[in-house]
Formats: structure tokens, C-alpha cells, sequence
């Protein structure tokens, strides 16, 4: 076993000189961030900040912080995470010594926190029954929830539409992730990432967010940190020039991408038509697994290019699931990505993916460069 152990090694090394493309891992807890640093990532390409809140000690107090009616109390709330947040870029950035670590602003579809909305009211129902003492505050909860909720959560009120509505939800993320970063020994390379972005003047006004917190920090973009957008909506594909004028990086959400410009629920991907349209060969693979070149491939394409166009040194990566697909890789490796970051166990094939990639197309002049 160790020697074949010592042989892939040795393979994946033969990889590592030979490729073009970095390859990150997409990571939310020191653990996997050290077994992914372990199979070889150069980096943390996607920290998604909401799993962060998800544990059973977490989901009240953000639950109370979204729910909350006024700004006040939702500060009151957001003190309480502060401290929490920070511990978890600690331990990212410890984990990654080094390393660039790309954190996400919060990006929830809002009714992963909130209670379920039918189980609720019949809760309220039963206590005007029984007239018990719960009675307002169920129903005040009833009510803040029937507010908040939405028909569509993953197309209603998620990342960056989230930050403009509550920005001291961003304003508390970024400065947990600058303290934590002060707090380094091995200073870290935080990059700061605006999710869900689909107008420029969104990515300006969380810019404008994040570099007031730094310079509360007293810390500067560009040189402590950078400032970066998801691109994962077509229209943010169509307008990435005036994108790129306000982000460091590109990072695209392919996941997100690809339910939008299809029209196909992420979710629902097993069930129903994909399979059949499989069968019939409408599809040859699932567009959530392999990257739909002609549709979806074109606008990272369009985006990579114009973006470049508008910012020579424009950064960027890819971290939807499409990042650890072999037939992917060597997609984003023609379209002129700098990195593709996937999950952890995906990082070695991704790494000999890209090798491959840069083997065939070794003669080949990109599209993005054409
Ligand atoms: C994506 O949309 O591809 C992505 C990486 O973000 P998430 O899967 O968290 O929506
Ligand atoms: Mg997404």
C-alpha cells in the first residue's frame, strides 16, 4: 500500500509541474481545510460563511439576529456572532498558514433560518384554542415570519441583496474576518467575496462597505485583504466589465449559474426531466455535474473575457461543483481561469485534471487570449 501510496504521489507531482491552473478547496471548517491542504490545495477558494451558522448553539442567535425588527436589536443580535465569527477565521487562516482564503459573505436563502412557516401556524392556531400564555409571542413570530418569508427563497432575498438590506451583517462578517486576521501570527491572505451579485452598483456599495470596516481595522484593500465578487448570475455575465471595475477577483458560482441560465432547480436535479432527457439524449450528462459548454460555458467565457478587457490583472476562479469535474477542468483551463476550487477529495484529480488539460491543449491559444 505505501508504495502505491509513494507512486501517486510521485504522479500527482509530475501534475503539480506540469499544470497551469491553481487548485483551491471549498471549505468551511479548519478540518477539512487541513485535509484539503494535505491532498495538495493551494488556497481556500469558497468559505460559505452561512454554513458557518448552522450549528444547533448558532441557529438561535441567528435566527433572533434575522428576525429581529429593528436595527438596534439586530446589532445586539450580530455582538453576540462577532466573537463566533472570528474564532472561525482563526481557525481557517491557521489551517491554511499562508495561504490565500476566499470568504463569502453571508449567502442564505433567508428561510434556512427561519421556522417552518405551516408548523408555526398550527402552533398559533392551537394556542388561540387553548388561550395559553404564548398566545402574542407566537403570534408576533407567526407574523415577523410570514413577513420574511418568500414564495422563492433562492431567488428572493440572498447574498448581496441581503447585505444591502442589513449591511450590519456584513459590516459584522468583515470585521471578524480582519480581526481574525490581525490576529495571526503568519499573516493571511483574506479575500473578501460579495455573493449574488448581478448590478455593478450592488458590488460598489458592498466595496464601499467592506473598505470603511478596513479602514475601522485600519487595514488596506489590496495589501491586507482584497475585495472580490461571485459571478453567478447571467446578467453579472453580461455586464462583467463594469463588474470588474469594483472586484480584485472573479470567482464563478457555477452551481447558481447554471440553475439560472437553464432555468433548472439545483435541487430537483435527480428527479423528474434530467434523467429522461439523459436517456433521450436531449443532454448527454447533467449540467450540474459537467459544465454545459455552448450555454453556460459561454458565459464564463463572455464574462472572463470582457471582465479581463475592463481589468488586464482581473483575477479568477471557479468554485461551483463543476470544479472538481475532470471534463470541466479542462474547460476552465481553455477558458483562461487562474484556479478552479472544489471539495476537499476532489483536489487530487482536480490537480491531475489540470495537468491533462495543459497537456492537450498545450499548442492550442486559448480562447479567452484569442
Ligand atoms: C455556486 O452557486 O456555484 C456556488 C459556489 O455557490 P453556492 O453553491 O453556495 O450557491
Ligand atoms: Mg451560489
Amino acid at each position: 500500500f505505501d508504495e502505491i501510496l509513494k507512486a501517486f504521489e510521485t504522479v500527482l507531482g509530475w501534475a503539480d509541474d506540469t499544470r497551469r491552473l491553481g487548485v483551491r478547496t471549498n471549505a468551511d471548517t479548519p478540518a477539512d481545510a487541513k485535509k484539503a491542504r494535505e491532498l495538495g490545495a493551494e488556497g481556500i477558494g469558497l468559505c460559505r460563511t452561512e454554513h458557518m451558522f448552522m450549528a444547533e448553539d448558532r441557529q438561535p442567535k441567528m435566527r433572533r439576529m434575522i428576525m429581529a425588527n429593528t436595527r438596534s436589536a439586530r446589532k445586539d443580535a450580530l455582538a453576540l456572532l462577532l466573537p463566533l465569527q472570528q474564532e472561525d477565521f482563526e481557525g481557517l487562516f491557521a489551517a491554511m498558514k499562508g495561504l490565500p482564503v476566499t470568504i463569502r459573505l453571508l449567502d442564505p436563502p433567508l428561510h434556512e433560518f427561519l421556522p417552518d412557516l405551516p408548523d408555526l401556524a398550527a402552533q398559533v392556531e392551537r394556542a388561540r384554542i387553548e388561550c395559553t400564555d404564548d398566545l402574542d409571542e407566537l403570534e408576533e413570530l407567526l407574523e415577523t415570519t410570514e413577513r420574511i418569508s418568500e414564495e422563492n427563497p433562492m431567488l428572493g432575498t440572498r447574498g448581496c441583496r441581503l447585505g444591502i438590506l442589513y449591511p450590519e451583517i456584513y459590516e459584522m462578517q468583515v470585521h471578524a474576518i480582519l480581526r481574525a486576521a490581525k490576529a495571526m501570527d503568519v499573516p493571511p491572505h483574506p479575500e473578501i467575496m460579495i455573493p449574488l451579485v448581478d448590478y455593478e452598483h450592488e458590488l460598489e456599495i458592498m466595496r464601499e462597505l467592506v473598505v470603511r470596516v478596513g479602514d475601522d481595522e485600519g487595514l488596506h484593500e489590496g495589501e491586507d485583504y482584497t475585495v472580490g465578487t461571485m459571478i453567478e448570475l447571467p446578467r453579472a455575465c453580461f455586464v462583467a466589465d463594469r463588474i470588474a471595475k469594483f472586484a480584485d477577483f472573479f470567482s464563478f458560482g457555477t452551481n447558481d449559474l447554471t440553475q439560472t441560465a437553464l432555468g433548472f432547480s439545483r435541487d430537483d436535479v435527480e428527479s423528474k426531466f434530467v434523467p429522461v432527457y439523459m436517456e433521450r439524449k436531449i443532454i448527454e450528462r447533467s449540467p450540474f455535474e459537467t459544465i454545459d459548454k455552448p450555454g453556460v460555458g459561454w458565459l464564463v467565457r463572455l464574462a472572463a473575457w470582457v471582465g479581463r478587457e475592463a481589468k488586464p490583472d482581473l483575477k479568477l476562479g471557479i468554485c461551483g461543483e463543476h470544479g472538481g469535474d475532470p471534463d470541466s477542468i479542462e474547460f476552465f483551463h481553455m477558458a483562461g481561469l487562474d484556479y478552479v476550487s472544489c471539495s476537499p477529495f476532489r483536489v487530487p484529480i482536480a490537480r491531475v485534471a489540470a495537468a491533462q488539460a495543459a497537456i492537450i491543449h498545450a499548442n492550442d491559444r486559448s480562447w479567452a487570449d484569442a
